[in-house]
């Protein structure tokens, strides 16, 4: 058997086509499956642009095609998925539908990321076109094309891939240069932590995995903002926020709404902030316990790149830095015994709050169909259905799954429930000649993600800290919404056990409280701070602390802080031990610009959380 080289073999990366066409660059799951990919998000219409790209073939020889797909339905359907696409090679499609997904035991075998093998074609040397072209519109993936003339396999576990990419596509490392202070992730609570440092004269690299700015609050996965800013004992927090903070309210509106040029300008008009957008940290590099550098890859062309720091936020809201660098991480409920929670369940277990894949449709004038999912849809009927024109937060899924393991999977039952619900609408539905004109606009494919794992710091906040409320020496920034937590609803959970799509939130008040310093920094990896709903609470306190202006009044406090440890060559730890009367001051003056117009008014659901994150 002639084993596959670089000799013999040419890897191409989809996202490294020529020519996108109309499909989209994913990389949300680099750090699960181990690359971008492309993604035919055409929302039920296939896309008609294909992505083309030239190959240079140095020998000419037998080549045979693989490609690395995956069967997104697999999890939930034995039917024909619509994720499937051609591959074209000089024009002429192979005759295998790929994207049908592997054999295999269970439904995670078939559901795998896997090179499916296609046709074998006599290539002279020289220039060949490849083309990828969708079938239905509807999330068809391909991460790779690999030709070779070698009759090896390629392998389909992570580490097979991994080796053969290396082989294949070597990456070089490119230096970025030393800074005060590395933020990862540039949701709200990492560009608060960015800004607040840089105003304080901080050199700050900003790295964020997506080319948009706001995490949550972007176009891309459109959650409104909650919860206050600007309240006692540190007023002036919060005028940062405001800066970035739309002016508009709501969950899953027009893109408008998430106003992400007005984030942008902000950190662009900062002179202090080094921005890296595209770029994924994947790798840490340590000396002793402390974080010395991180790598991060692009997401389109793939490329890696090394930026290495004194100190370290992770704003990922998922903790991927503190994971990777092997700080203490929680994800799951504590059980009731562990911190005395009335809340809490009577047993630890893995379950947190779920996804939200936001989406709408809009009724025009025009008819149109879409594709019946009956043969690889969620069993729907009239009972069961939502026949409702927008998603919301309690559309939610994964809540029993491994929010960083099944992450790609919990994203795509998000999208399998939504175009699942439309196909319904559309095509079944006893009133579907109501839905004759709606179309399918928008479905979001970021996920909006509420709670992963959460960085043990020297402090874990708890329900009695905020209920009671027990008031630390360490205060800083306030957290104003209630304990908002979420379960599956028992309507839905009956009709789809473990694989629940709808929640409840559930509301414990609380006064206004001011949260410790000590659950903004790692107790392993001395330089590192985290903002944001990665922050040192339990399961049941991130119910209040993880909405965005809160996020991002800790993200303000951990700029702060971290620009204190710059100026006294210090570390997080000891601006609790001993240089807490800076931060103090530095909290009453805040650094935020009051001098442009306010926009963050409040509603009654701010004040109250009162229908749980609904406006
Ligand atoms: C549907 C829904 C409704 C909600 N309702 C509300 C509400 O009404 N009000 C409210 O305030 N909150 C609400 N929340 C909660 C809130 O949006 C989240 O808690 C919020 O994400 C917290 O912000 P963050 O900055 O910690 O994380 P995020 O917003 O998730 O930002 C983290 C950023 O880091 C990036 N990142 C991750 N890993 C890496 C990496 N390895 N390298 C580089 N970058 C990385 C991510 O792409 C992301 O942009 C809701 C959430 C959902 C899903």
């Amino acid at each position: 058997m002639t084993t596959i080289n670089s000799s013999n073999s040419i890897m191409q990366l989809a996202t490294r086509f020529d020519n996108l066409g109309g499909w989209t660059v994913e990389q949300q799951f680099v750090l699960q499956m181990g690359s971008s990919y492309l993604l035919a998000h055409g929302i039920g219409t296939p896309i008609t642009e294909d992505p083309t790209t030239k190959v240079k073939v140095e020998k000419a020889g037998k080549y045979t095609l693989w490609v690395r797909t995956k069967n997104w339905t697999a999890f939930w359907s034995e039917g024909k998925t619509p994720g499937i696409f051609q591959v074209k090679i000089d024009g002429v499609a192979d005759e295998a539908e790929f994207g049908i997904g592997c054999q295999g035991a269970t439904r995670a075998e078939r559901a795998a990321w896997y090179w499916q093998k296609g046709g074998v074609y006599e290539l002279a040397a020289g220039e060949h076109e490849i083309a990828l072209h969708d079938v239905m519109g509807l999330d068809g993936r391909c991460d790779a094309i690999l030709l070779t003339t070698a009759d090896q396999e390629p392998g389909n576990t992570l580490e097979d891939y991994k080796k053969l990419r290396a082989e294949l596509l070597p990456a070089p490392v490119v230096e970025k240069g030393h800074y005060d202070f590395v933020v990862v992730g540039a949701g709200i609570s990492g560009m608060c932590a960015a800004l607040a440092a840089a105003r304080l004269g901080c050199k700050v690299a900003l790295v964020q995995d997506r080319y948009i700015l706001g995490g949550n609050n972007s176009s891309e996965v459109r959650v409104g903002l909650g919860g206050q800013i600007n309240i006692d004992p540190y007023p002036a927090l919060g005028y940062l926020l405001n800066e970035i903070g739309p002016d508009r309210i709501g969950n899953a509106r027009g893109a408008h709404h998430y106003q992400d040029d007005k984030k942008m300008n902000v950190i662009l008009a900062e002179k202090n902030i080094t921005l890296f957008t595209g770029y994924t940290v994947t790798e840490v590099e340590k000396d002793g316990d402390k974080i010395k550098a991180v790598t991060a890859v692009e997401a389109t062309k793939q490329d890696k790149i090394r930026i290495s720091g004194d100190l370290f936020s992770d704003c990922t809201g998922d903790a991927h830095l503190a994971a990777m660098a092997g700080a203490e991480c929680r994800m799951g409920r504590e059980a009731q015994a562990e911190f005395g929670e009335k809340l809490a369940p009577k047993e630890a277990d893995g379950f947190t709050m779920g996804v939200s894949i936001e989406w709408y449709c809009e009724d025009w004038n025009t008819p149109c169909s879409f594709p019946d999912s009956l043969d690889w849809g969620l069993e729907l009927d009239e009972y069961t259905v939502e026949p409702v024109h927008r998603a919301n937060w309690y559309w939610e899924v994964g809540m029993r799954d491994d929010q960083v393991a099944d992450a790609e999977k919990i994203r795509d039952y998000g999208m399998y429930v939504a175009y699942s619900t439309f196909s319904y609408c559309k095509n079944r539905y006893s009133k579907k000649e109501d839905w004759e004109c709606t179309h399918l606009t928008w479905v979001s494919h970021v996920s909006g993600k509420r709670e992963s794992r959460r960085v043990v710091g020297d402090f874990i906040l708890r329900e009695q800290d905020l209920t009671r409320p027990i008031i630390h020496e360490d205060s800083t920034c306030t957290t104003t919404w209630r304990i908002d937590q979420h379960y599956p609803d028992p309507r839905n959970a009956d009709k789809y056990p473990g694989e629940e799509w709808m929640s409840i939130g559930v509301l414990t008040p609380i006064d206004f409280y001011p949260l410790p310093y000590r659950c903004f920094y790692s107790k392993d990896i001395p330089n590192m701070f985290m903002a944001g709903r990665n922050i040192s609470v339990s399961h049941i306190a991130l119910g209040s602390t993880r909405v965005m202006r809160t996020c991002g009044l800790i993200g303000e406090v951990v700029g702060m802080a971290a620009s204190i440890c710059a100026k006294r060559n210090v570390t997080p730890r000891d601006i609790y031990t001993t240089y807490f009367e800076d931060l103090k001051e530095l909290m009453r003056k805040g650094t935020g610009r009051t001098d442009v117009p306010y926009t963050q008014f409040y509603h009654q659901v701010d004040r109250t959380g009162h229908q749980a994150e609904d406006r």
